[in-house]
């Protein structure tokens, strides 16, 4: 029996961890082989540690190198965000909620809804297969749901991913989602113990647009008025990435998810682009985006059309 490997995308947030742990869950109740291992393309960020530790979850195995090794992705299709050597590997499945970038030979189940988590479409399986949904399971796909969802205020939401969200609770043993939500989003701030190049590459992923290649960092707070005073340090380590990684835009979003919406840093060959795009002038390599807490939908959309 060959071991299949369940992973989320590099750079993993709460949902790609919790995703991986929780379809693990579900193949091996299924097939009772236990061939299914939940794996992380990276660390595990502060907020995923939160419910981790709060739910008594073990850490998936890191897999740096997807050598031939069978493999499920979850939370991501596009090849930019998929671990190392995975052409080398077999992609045997997908399961996500994002933009699809996916190209393959041989058929496989590719399972994509618009849904405004993985988790919540997972949970949605263990509920429409019958199949008991364990304590530690059903906290870690409340905690991916509240965090891609920032407390069900992004307009990625769905009314799928609240009713599953309702059914989780009881079983999670979760009384108030909000305060679950904000003692979520409040464990990755500490922003002073971590240096401006750690905060962009927590939620950092990178876009082929249009023949462009544009870098985007999410930085979600719960105030971020509180990073501003270190906009020199961001920017600077922006112009590393940015030389680096060889791109025409890097976009630092600070996110507010109490005041919902964006203070947005840029680095940009193409700032008339940028400014056309969103309606806006960049100042001082800064820009404020009310309303916008998504990424997914309402920055790499509009960007992908200006560019195509
Ligand atoms: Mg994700
Ligand atoms: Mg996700
Ligand atoms: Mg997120």
């Amino acid at each position: 029996m060959m071991t299949t490997y369940i992973i989320g995308h590099k750079n993993p947030d709460t949902d790609s961890i919790c995703a991986a742990i929780s379809y693990a869950d579900l193949k091996n109740t299924i097939v009772t082989t236990k061939e299914f291992q939940p794996a992380r393309s990276g660390n595990i960020n502060d907020e995923t540690r939160f419910i981790l530790n709060k739910f008594n979850a073990k850490d998936p195995i890191l897999l740096d190198d997807a050598t031939g090794k069978k493999v499920i992705l979850v939370d991501h299709s596009e090849p930019k965000q998929r671990p190392e050597n995975i052409d080398k590997g077999e992609i045997v499945e997908v399961i996500d909620h994002h933009n699809i970038n996916f190209q393959q030979a041989t058929p496989i189940i590719f399972h994509s809804e618009p849904a405004g988590s993985t988790c919540t479409i997972i949970a949605k399986m263990y509920f429409e297969k019958n199949i008991n949904i364990p304590k530690t399971i059903a906290g870690l796909l409340l905690g991916a749901i509240i965090s891609d969802t920032v407390i069900f205020k992004s307009p990625i939401t769905t009314e799928e991913d609240k009713e599953i969200a309702n059914k989780l609770k009881p079983i999670a043993d979760i009384n108030d989602l909000n305060k679950f939500g904000i003692d979520m989003f409040n464990a990755k701030s500490g922003w002073n113990k971590k240096t401006a190049k750690d905060i962009i590459t927590t939620d950092y992923k990178e876009y082929e647009l249009g023949g462009k290649k544009i870098g985007i960092a999410q930085v979600e707070t719960v105030d971020a008025s509180e990073l501003e005073p270190r906009k020199q340090e961001f920017l600077k380590e922006m112009k590393t990435i940015k030389d680096k990684s060889k791109l025409d835009t890097i976009i630092v979003l600070l996110t507010d998810i109490i005041k919902e919406g964006c203070i947005a840093y840029i680095l940009s060959d193409c700032t008339d682009m940028i400014e056309k795009t969103f309606e806006k002038k960049i100042k001082y390599n800064e820009m404020y985006l009310p309303g916008i807490l998504s990424r997914k939908k309402q920055i790499v959309p509009p960007l992908e059309k200006a560019l195509s």
